[in-house]
């Protein structure tokens, strides 16, 4: 049997550019641009008014086409967790990379100082965190091999000594560990010795206020041990980056830290939106959603096709933006393909076979992960306009 010719999906959703939401096809990852764009306006406000640097971990989004509008509205990188990452944010434009993370495959880092050598060469930038003298040594082997493939190119790499201020995962604790692998930095000539990266992962989503606060206070006390450690032995500590939406607050109001990472504040998510809003920080708007429709309707329950493929579930279920206050719906997992949805709030209607709701995922970075392109809606989701498609173009590679 001879199938119709299909149209390339990539044409699809450029044909949906200036038509109506209710054209989108579902399950579709959609961002309000109109949100996202306040987001961005208001961290960068934040920022200038504490006086620091905020670099957006890109992990989130996984774009470099959204690395590069947060670098217009004053960004100065953009962080990352993987090579593949680093790779086609390079790709996309985006011309200074931080990766906040350990990299240890010798295949990986040949990668990492290619992209330095590269990099350099056009007068952009390059760091990486170390955690170790294992991690130190194996990333001058790999500078060195790729400086003697790019000749008449010295390039330089920046490096973060990573601390483990409370999370439990990577990084040295606070201290003398800390000072001695400053020093074996400083050994090798193709890196440099930029800072210190301090990022509490598990202060993220203490819920209240005090908790996070009291956190990172403990965690400031720390860093500025270590930098006092290092500068009395002559090495200045340029910089302390760290942070996420949960902290940032804490972090900007410390005087210690001179870089944000925080990521999830341009799409937010039902996680994040369980927290109790500190008064210092920006009020954030959800502007990332999952638009689904109803595909079976019943007396008590309606199911609608956005499963735990369409959002990640790892930080909870989606919320069922409300648009009605009197149709108010509870989501619950019905497998990979399909969401329950029950009446809630003391409302007792079930949605129709056909209706379009939207998700608001659990957890953002994990759910754009799931999909090629997002799709830009200006106008807000009920009567707005498809504005651009967004490639996920950092997404998927486990590299
Ligand atoms: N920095 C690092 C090292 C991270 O791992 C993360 C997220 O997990 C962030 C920054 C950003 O945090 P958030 O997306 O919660 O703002
Ligand atoms: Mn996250």
């Amino acid at each position: 049997m001879k199938l119709p010719t299909k149209t390339p999906v990539s044409e699809t959703l450029l044909a949906l550019v200036g038509r109506s939401v209710n054209d989108i096809d579902t399950p579709a990852l959609v961002v309000d641009i109109d949100a996202m764009t306040r987001n961005i306006a208001r961290m960068a406000e934040f920022a200038r008014k504490h006086n620091v640097r905020w670099r957006p971990h890109a992990k989130m989004h996984k774009s470099s086409a959204l690395a590069r509008l947060q670098m217009q509205a004053g960004a100065i990188g953009v962080c990352v967790q993987k090579t593949s990452e680093a790779e086609a944010m390079v790709a996309g434009g985006v011309n200074d990379i931080y990766i906040s993370n350990e990299v240890i495959a010798p295949s990986k880092l040949a990668r990492v100082a290619a992209l330095a050598h590269m990099v350099s060469a056009e007068g952009c930038k390059l760091a990486i965190a170390v955690d170790s003298l294992e991690g130190v040594e194996r990333l001058a082997a790999a500078m060195s091999v790729a400086r003697s493939q790019h000749t008449g190119n010295s390039a330089v790499i920046d490096v973060f000594v990573e601390l483990d201020v409370g999370q439990g995962r990577c990084g040295l604790p606070p201290g003398p560990a800390a000072v001695a692998l400053v020093h074996e930095i400083r050994k090798h000539p193709a890196l440099r010795f930029a800072g210190l990266q301090a990022y509490h992962g598990k202060a993220q989503h203490l819920r209240t206020p005090k908790e996070r606060r009291d956190t990172i206070a403990v965690v400031v006390e720390d860093v500025l041990h270590t930098r006092k450690l290092i500068e009395t032995e002559g090495v200045p500590v340029e910089l302390i980056t760290g942070a996420g939406t949960g902290s940032m607050v804490c972090e900007a109001a410390s005087g210690l830290y001179g870089e944000l990472q925080a990521g999830s504040f341009m799409f937010m998510d039902a996680d994040y939106a369980a927290n109790e809003r500190d008064p210092a920080q920006p009020q954030f708007e959800h502007a990332l959603f999952v638009k689904t429709q109803v595909m079976s309707s019943h007396l008590t329950h309606a199911v609608c096709d956005a499963g735990h493929k369409s959002h990640a579930i790892d930080s909870g279920m989606p919320r069922v933006v409300a648009f009605d206050p009197d149709a108010e719906l509870d989501y619950s997992n019905g497998g990979d393909e399909h969401g329950i949805l029950r009446p809630a709030g003391g409302s007792q209607r079930v949605p129709s076979i056909g209706r379009f709701l939207w998700l608001i995922p659990g957890h953002c970075d994990p759910t754009v992960n799931l999909y090629d392109v997002m799709i830009g809606v200006t106008g807000g989701l009920k009567n707005g306009v498809v504005d651009k498609i967004i490639r996920v173009d950092a997404r998927g590679a486990a590299t």
